[in-house]
């Protein structure tokens, strides 16, 4: 049976669009040009929607609202953002706020059906089993056996450095905000101490990466957290 997709997204031109290279993909796709319209869809669609995608400034009020909505009711499905804004701040509210990703317009549809597959993914490893191997060019994580290699060369790891990489691991491919990093590596009473996250990537970057300056794995979203680079 086919996903279910909702698009909420009230420019008409960018819908017709979306819908198309969704259906396309084999997504079945339900679209809303309002929160009004979008929340009659979740409430009567047919089948549960999978994923959502979200645009912020809506004729009716805020995408935000929606997604809050969403994870009050302790809903989770995954909720990606496409929005013209591209303040950071923001980016890391709504990231913290439950959602999934965060896509800036103009974004590529395979950049959107890539971090759609991602988000999809992660969502069926929740229900599943826990992800605990990465293997992406030439870089392997084994959680479960607590190694990691690099081109076959064994890395070590310090306790903190191994319990970074493995929070990304589990959210390979996804941005990861600075709060929930410091909170899930550190503790949530370490949320505001950023320098402990740039010293400690930095360490894993010089260890991981073939060109720590200029990293491919470990990636910075400005303002906002780290990525590691995803598995497609
Ligand atoms: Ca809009």
């Amino acid at each position: 049976m086919s996903l279910q997709v909702l698009l909420v997204e009230d420019d008409r031109e960018l819908r017709l669009i979306l819908c198309e290279a969704l259906r396309v993909e084999g997504y079945q796709v339900h679209s809303a040009a309002s929160l009004a319209e979008a929340q009659a869809l979740l409430r009567h669609a047919p089948q549960p929607i999978d994923l959502l995608l979200l645009d912020l400034g809506l004729p009716d009020g805020e995408g935000e609202t929606l997604l809050a909505q969403l994870r009050r009711a302790q809903q989770t499905t995954p909720v990606l953002v496409i929005s013209a804004r591209e303040q950071d701040g923001h980016k890391v509210r709504l990231l913290d706020a439950g959602a999934d990703d965060y896509l800036v317009k103009p974004f590529s549809v395979s950049e959107l059906l890539a971090r759609m597959r991602v988000a999809l993914r992660h969502r069926g490893v929740h229900t599943q089993a826990a992800l605990t191997r990465y293997e992406q060019q030439g870089l392997r994580v084994d959680l479960a056996a607590h190694r990691v290699s690099l081109e076959g060369v064994e890395v070590h790891l310090t306790p903190t450095e191994f319990k970074l990489l493995a929070r990304l691991v589990r959210s390979a491919g996804q941005v990861v905000t600075h709060r929930a990093l410091l909170s899930d590596v550190w503790g949530p009473e370490f949320t505001a101490h950023t320098h402990y996250l740039r010293l400690y990537m930095a360490q894993l970057r010089a260890k991981l990466e073939r060109e720590p300056a200029d990293p491919q794995r470990l990636l910075t979203e400005p303002g906002v957290g780290y990525r590691l680079e995803g598995r497609e």
